[in-house]
């Protein structure tokens, strides 16, 4: 499988190249300003004190603050989080958040770890990280098994280093202590909104459309039951232990309660079983990959079925597979673009919190619509300006412009 850092540099020096920028950008972004790596001592349920590795890569601060989630799990690299935060200020950028980008994560396996044993990760995580984090510094958010629990852990410990309530320095918190309503969906209605702008483009009814869905965490059935309110038919879905097909259709109330009750999609009643690869190359519309990365390789691009296919995962398709994808007409929508509704509304989390105010969920879906739109229209206009049908080039030289004319303002670059 391809490295996602190489898969990541590889992305930028297309679009600095066809930017015609200074050398100098390249080799500012091919690697994060900072990356820390620290040891995580946890007293572990039996007795034992486990040593876990975290890793925090600042990628780049031009725009502002590093900004990212925090990763927990068992394959985590460096290379990996070097990549993730990368995205992340390509994500700022080309979203118009005022955030520089950044990510962690810490080799892991949470499912089998009780939940004082990850407390003890999460404290410990912030505890080694302190020094380089801050409202002002870097602000972290969940990621891939991180969740609102996790970011009121490390909000709490944070606080007491500070010695003052310090909320402001984690987004994707519990409500209660300055969470932001709307911000557990808003990756996925990010997905959906850019999908559907996407659709009207392509002029794809999505009152006749089906879709699958690779991933059931809090993107994937979130953006299945948003999708089944547009009228899309979701006919597969999936999470880690494989997945389920109907063609009539899946409805997302009972397969999320069905998860709910037995950890997985997998066994839901009247549904044909299928694994994760299956899923993939389903005759559908809209194909949505929801979980991790490099799942979309040169092996089965050429079978993939759908028009559309939307990156909600980060990475989710190495670089041979989207040339062969763009080359048959499929339309790829960029994860820097698509998933960048969790991002832009911890930025709406992260502004409450400075202001002490709170906003609805009807604002915050507002701005949250509005932002993923205008994104959506810089990114097809760059295209056709580019006369390109690649989106990912586009979005990539809209966001790297954006960083570059503010690296270029502070003096980092002439
Ligand atoms: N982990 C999410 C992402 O990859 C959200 C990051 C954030 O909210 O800071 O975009």
């Amino acid at each position: 499988m391809p490295n996602p850092y190489e898969v990541a540099k590889r992305e930028l020096a297309r679009a600095c190249e066809a930017l015609g920028l200074d050398p100098a950008v390249y080799r500012i972004l091919a690697r994060p300003l900072r990356f820390v790596e620290v040891a995580i001592p946890v007293r572990m349920d039996d007795g034992r004190t486990e040593v876990f590795v975290g890793y925090r890569s600042q990628h780049n601060d031009a725009l502002g603050p590093t900004k990212g989630g925090i990763r927990f799990h068992p394959q985590v690299t460096p290379d990996e989080v070097k990549a993730l935060s990368m995205w992340m200020t390509l994500k700022c950028a080309l979203l118009q958040v005022p955030f520089g980008g950044g990510k962690g994560g810490v080799v892991c396996d949470p499912k089998r770890m009780s939940a004082r044993e990850l407390e003890g990760l999460s404290r410990g995580y912030i505890q080694a990280m302190a020094q380089v984090m801050g409202e002002e510094k870097d602000i972290p958010a969940p990621d891939v098994y991180t969740t609102a629990q996790v970011m009121a852990w490390i909000a709490d410990e944070f606080s007491q280093i500070r010695q003052q309530n310090a909320f402001a320095v984690v987004t994707g918190k519990p409500l209660v202590i300055g969470g932001s309503l709307g911000r557990r969906e808003a990756t996925a209605r990010g997905a959906v909104t850019v999908v559907r702008e996407a659709a009207a483009a392509l002029g794809l009814d999505l009152r006749r459309a089906t879709a699958a869905i690779q991933g059931y965490g809090n993107a994937g059935s979130v953006a299945h039951r948003l999708l089944h309110q547009l009228g899309v038919r979701v006919i597969a879905v999936s999470d880690s232990r494989g997945g389920i097909l109907d063609e009539r259709g899946l409805d997302p109330a009972a397969v999320a309660a069905h998860k709910e009750t037995t950890g997985s999609v997998a066994g839901f009643p009247g549904a044909r079983g299928i694994d994760n690869a299956e899923l993939l190359t389903l005759p559908c519309d809209i194909l949505l990959p929801a979980a991790l990365e490099n799942q979309i390789t040169a092996a089965n691009a050429h079978r993939i079925q759908a028009r559309l296919v939307g990156e909600i995962a980060n990475g989710p398709t190495t670089p041979d597979a989207h040339q062969t994808l763009v080359e048959r007409g499929v339309v790829v929508l960029p994860d820097i673009l698509t998933n960048a509704g969790g991002v832009t509304v911890s930025y709406f989390e992260w502004v409450q919190n400075q202001c002490h105010w709170t906003w609805s969920e009807e604002e915050v879906n507002r701005r949250l619509e509005e932002r993923m739109v205008r994104a959506f229209r810089r990114v097809w206009e760059a295209a056709q300006r580019l006369r390109t049908r690649d989106l990912r080039l586009a979005a990539y030289t809209v966001a790297v412009a954006r960083v570059t004319e503010a690296m270029q303002v502070r003096g980092w670059i002439h």
